[in-house]
C-alpha cells in the first residue's frame, strides 16, 4: 500500500468508526451529568469511545490471522450474551459506573452494527453461541417486512464469499459523500457540540 493509500485507509478508518464514537461520547456524557461527578473525566469519555468501537477489534484480528481486513469481520467479539457478562462482572469487580457505562456503550455498538442502513449489513449473532444465525434491525423497510429479520448461517456465508476487502469497502461507503460518511460526522459533530453547551 503507498503512502497516500494509507493515509485514506486511516481517514476511512475513523469515518466508520465516527457514528461508534459519537454514540460513545454521548453515552459518557449521559452517564456523567446523571450519576456523576467523576473524578476523572477525561478518561471516562476515551473510556467510553474505546468500548463503542471495541467489538471492531476482530477486524484487527483478521488482519493478523488473514493477513487482510474483510469488510465482513463480524465475530465472536460481536457476540452480546457473551461479551455483555464477561465485561460487566469484570470490571464490576473496580467499578459499578465503569461497568454500566462499558455495557452501554457495547450495547449501542450492537444496535448500530444491526440496523440495515449499514452496508455491510446482515446483522450480527445476537443469541450466539446458541444460535448462528444473524439477526437485523429492518428500518428502511418496515412497512413492508418484519422489524426484526433472520439471516440462518447459510444466507450469510453467501454474502461472505463474496470478499471484499476493508479498502475496497471504505472507499464504496465512507471515503466520498454517503448516507454513512454524513450521518456518522453529523454525529460525532452533534455529539461534541452537547459537550459543550450541556
Ligand atoms: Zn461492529
Amino acid at each position: 500500500m503507498k503512502i497516500y493509500d494509507k493515509i485514506l485507509f486511516l481517514i476511512g478508518i475513523f469515518l466508520a468508526g465516527a457514528m461508534d464514537m459519537a454514540l460513545g461520547n454521548f453515552i459518557a456524557h449521559c452517564m456523567i451529568k446523571f450519576f456523576g461527578p467523576v473524578e476523572h473525566v477525561m478518561f471516562t469519555y476515551i473510556f467510553a469511545i474505546a468500548f463503542a468501537l471495541l467489538p471492531d477489534i476482530d477486524a484487527l484480528l483478521q488482519r493478523v490471522s488473514h493477513g487482510k481486513i474483510l469488510s465482513n469481520h463480524r465475530n465472536w467479539p460481536h457476540w452480546p450474551l457473551l461479551i455483555l457478562p464477561i465485561i460487566f462482572f469484570t470490571i464490576n469487580i473496580f467499578s459499578f459506573f465503569y461497568a454500566v457505562l462499558a455495557c452501554l456503550c457495547l450495547f449501542i455498538h450492537y444496535i448500530h452494527d444491526s440496523v440495515d442502513l449499514q452496508e455491510n449489513g446482515g446483522g450480527i449473532e445476537w443469541l450466539a453461541p446458541f444460535s448462528d444465525s444473524q439477526y437485523q434491525i429492518s428500518i428502511k423497510r418496515i412497512k413492508t417486512e418484519k422489524l426484526i429479520v433472520e439471516f440462518p448461517k447459510e444466507k450469510i456465508e453467501k454474502i461472505k464469499k463474496k470478499k471484499e476487502t476493508m479498502y475496497r469497502w471504505l472507499k464504496k461507503y465512507y471515503l466520498k459523500i454517503t448516507e454513512n460518511s454524513l450521518l456518522g460526522i453529523l454525529a460525532l459533530i452533534t455529539s461534541l457540540i452537547i459537550n459543550i453547551i450541556w
